[in-house]
Formats: structure tokens, C-alpha cells, sequence
């Protein structure tokens, strides 16, 4: 007996002429995320994909659970192959469907025909596939209303499918489809739900760290790689680019009014992260601020972090409550490794007063005493590049 995943992609079937384009996006992605599990082919057809192994040593759990993670699947399930002829379809269903139906009191089966050809309308089908079932497991009842599980019967171009109820997928759109851009990621909760949420619309994501050693440790770049490496599950591989950033500290500390340390800190991230990002095509920045959250995260205060860059910066967080954000941080599993208490760089020199109202001038005036394009220069160039999967 062949099991197959069984693939529905979501918003896909909205996008028109994209839609073929986007569907062969998603499948190069999920031949790169199922990688390492066996032999496996991905095809489309007829508005679904199939994930097929090709002999029994393909981890069907794992690839299951994979699938489950990536951007642009609507819904999946388990099926089984039959020809298609009604009585391969009987013994197989009963076969496969055993062990799943041990445990339920009521079933109904649900048919649909893509191939209008098979000599069974779908009624009939439902009625014989039925009347066998309840043969095969004299326990059972029907119930069309409000059955214990549905089995549904589909028969397509090659083949009829036997699956049970589809799983719920990751949503979303394939990660590439909308383009590249640069996550600025602290260790913190908020950036790694921003990262994720972005790739989920599509984006493919690269990330950028500033570390401050020795004021920030080892550890604190670690749980970076590895929060990375949590959303990369569904983002798929990412770039990660760490910028040294302890000299502008010391600098912004030496040189600067203390009530404008964070903003011209952030001032400069943002103009590192434009180059980085475009030295990768990158077409926006990404970070992990909501509106009023901190004193940087006050709307006179974002104004005056953008007006350094001119590449867009996306803030998927700004209108969503902590309690929000720590939801997701959970469902995606990045929370427990948020609120480790390594230090980061932000922590390290802030402000008693920060400013909540700067102004453009005031914050240009602040930073006046910083040779900003020779900091800037010097800590791209001793920037390190890792990968992360
Ligand atoms: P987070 O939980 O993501 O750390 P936060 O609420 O603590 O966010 P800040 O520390 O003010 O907020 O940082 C705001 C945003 O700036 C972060 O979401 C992140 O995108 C970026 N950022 C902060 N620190 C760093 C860093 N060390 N490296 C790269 N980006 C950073
Ligand atoms: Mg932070």
C-alpha cells in the first residue's frame, strides 16, 4: 500500500497568472525543507501537490511534521494510492483506514470526482465504500451529520486517493515569492515574531545581529542563532550577518547627550542594516518594534530611526499588545528562548531619561560629534556571515 501527503495550497488559488509561478516557488521550497529524509518526489497536479516517497526508507512522520511548518500550504493530509477501480479502492480503504477506525463509534465518506469519467457517480461511490466499511468493522454506524470521522474518497487523473480529515498548514504565502529582506534580530521576543511573521507573507528572509563583546557574551550571539534557526524551520535557511557594534557604543557613550544613547544607537543600526540588506538585494528592513512598547518605540522616536534609511522598514508588531506577541512567540517556540537573561547590546547603555520626543534636529545635533560614515565603514567591513537552517 503508497502513502502519499496530499497537499491543498492556500491564497495560492487567488493569484491568477502568479499562481503557477508561486506553486513552482512552493514546491523548490519543499523539496529543500523534506532534503535528508529519503527518496521523494513533489508534483502538481489538478490544483493539489504530491509528496510521493519513492521507497520505504522516507521518514513519513517527520516530512509530515515539516510540511506542517511551511509557508503557503492551506491544508495537507495523509492519503492512500489506489487505482482507479472501485474494487482496489475497497480493499485498500479497509486496509488502510483500520487502524483509524478502532477507536469511533460513526463515520460517513465523502466522494468527489475531478475525473468525470470514473464510472461511479460520487453518491455511488459514498454508498458502496460505505456499505463496506460497515461490513469490515460491524462496531461502526453512519452518521452524516455528525460523524466521529469523515473519509473521503478522491478521484483524479492518475489515481483515487483514500484520506481522512486534512490537517491545518502553516498558511501564508511561499517564502521567496514577495521578495528579500533583513530582519533586524535581537535576542529578545519580539524580533523573531516579526521575522516570522514577514516570511509567512512570503518574504525570504536575511537577518542582521549587532553584538557588543565583551559587554554582551557568547551566549547572547548563541541564543540568536538559535531563535534563527527556530523560525528557519519556516522560513527556511537564512543569512545571518553579526556586526560588531562595541566601538559605536563606546563612541555614542563618549560623544553624545545621554537621553539620545538608544536613538542614535538605533540610528546607526538602521543605516548598517540598509547596507548590509542591499549588498543582498534586500528590498526592506524588518524589526520587531510596536508602537509606544518602549521609549524608542514612540512615534516621534520611529520618525526620526527611518528618516536615516531609504529602504522601507516593516514593523509587522506595531499594532499588536505584548500579550499578543508572546502568544505567538509560544506557538512558534522561540519564547523559552527569548527570556534566557543574556544581555543585549540595547540593554547594556541604557539611558536613566530616554527621550520620547526627539526631534530630527535635536537628534542630528546629538549625534554631530560621531564620525558616523567612518563607524559605519569599519563595522561592515568586520562584519562575519554565518548560515543558518
Ligand atoms: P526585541 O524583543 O525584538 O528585542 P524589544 O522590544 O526589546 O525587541 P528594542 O530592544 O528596543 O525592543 O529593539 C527594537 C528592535 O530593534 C528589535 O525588535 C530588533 O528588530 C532591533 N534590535 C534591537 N537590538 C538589536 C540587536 N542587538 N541586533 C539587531 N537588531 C536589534
Ligand atoms: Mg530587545
Amino acid at each position: 500500500m503508497k502513502e502519499i501527503i496530499l497537499i491543498k495550497n492556500g491564497e495560492l488559488a487567488l493569484k491568477g497568472l502568479n499562481r503557477s509561478n508561486f506553486e513552482d516557488i512552493l514546491i523548490k521550497n519543499m523539496k529543500r525543507r523534506l532534503n535528508g529524509l529519503g527518496s521523494f518526489t513533489v508534483r502538481k497536479a489538478q490544483s493539489a501537490i504530491y509528496v510521493e516517497p519513492e521507497d520505504e526508507s522516507f521518514d513519513f512522520e517527520e516530512a509530515l511534521s515539516r510540511v506542517s511548518l511551511i509557508f503557503g500550504i492551506a491544508a495537507f493530509s495523509r492519503a492512500c494510492v489506489c487505482k482507479k477501480d472501485m474494487t482496489d479502492i475497497l480493499e485498500k480503504s479497509v486496509e488502510y483506514l483500520k487502524p483509524s477506525m478502532e477507536n469511533i463509534k460513526t463515520f460517513k465518506v465523502e466522494a468527489k470526482r475531478a475525473d468525470k469519467g470514473f464510472p461511479l457517480t460520487s453518491p455511488q461511490i459514498c454508498a458502496e465504500l460505505g456499505g463496506v466499511l460497515l461490513k469490515s468493522f460491524p462496531h461502526l454506524s453512519v452518521d452524516v451529520h455528525n460523524p466521529d470521522k469523515t473519509v473521503f474518497v478522491e478521484i483524479r487523473d492518475y489515481a483515487a486517493y483514500v484520506r481522512a480529515e486534512q490537517l491545518q498548514g502553516a498558511g501564508g504565502l511561499p517564502v521567496g515569492t514577495a521578495g528579500t529582506a533583513s530582519i533586524l534580530i535581537s535576542g529578545g521576543i519580539d524580533s523573531p515574531v516579526a521575522a516570522w511573521m514577514m516570511a509567512k507573507r512570503g518574504l525570504r528572509l536575511n537577518a542582521i545581529h549587532f553584538a557588543s563583546p565583551p559587554y554582551t557574551s557568547p551566549r547572547a550571539e548563541q541564543k540568536v542563532k538559535t531563535l534563527l534557526s527556530k523560525v528557519a524551520r519556516y522560513s527556511g535557511c537564512i543569512n545571518l550577518a553579526i556586526v560588531p557594534f562595541t566601538e559605536i557604543q563606546d563612541m555614542i557613550a563618549e560623544n553624545c547627550p545621554e537621553d539620545y544613547f538608544t536613538l542614535i544607537m538605533r540610528r546607526m543600526m538602521m543605516r548598517i542594516s540598509e547596507k548590509i540588506a542591499g549588498n543582498s538585494g534586500g528590498l526592506a528592513l524588518i524589526t520587531g518594534e510596536s508602537l509606544g512598547q518602549v521609549a524608542s518605540q514612540t512615534l516621534p522616536a520611529l520618525v526620526t530611526t527611518d528618516s536615516v534609511v531609504n529602504l522601507p522598514v516593516l514593523r509587522p508588531l506595531i499594532g499588536m499588545d505584548k500579550e499578543e506577541i508572546v502568544r505567538i512567540s509560544r506557538n512558534i517556540d522561540t519564547f523559552e528562548t527569548s527570556i534566557l537573561p543574556y544581555e543585549d547590546c540595547c540593554t547594556v547603555f541604557t539611558p536613566k531619561h530616554p527621550k520620547t520626543r526627539p526631534t530630527l534636529e535635536q537628534c542630528e545635533k546629538a549625534e554631530s560629534g560621531l564620525d558616523v560614515d567612518g563607524l559605519i565603514e569599519k563595522a561592515i567591513s568586520e562584519t562575519r556571515y554565518t548560515y543558518i537552517d
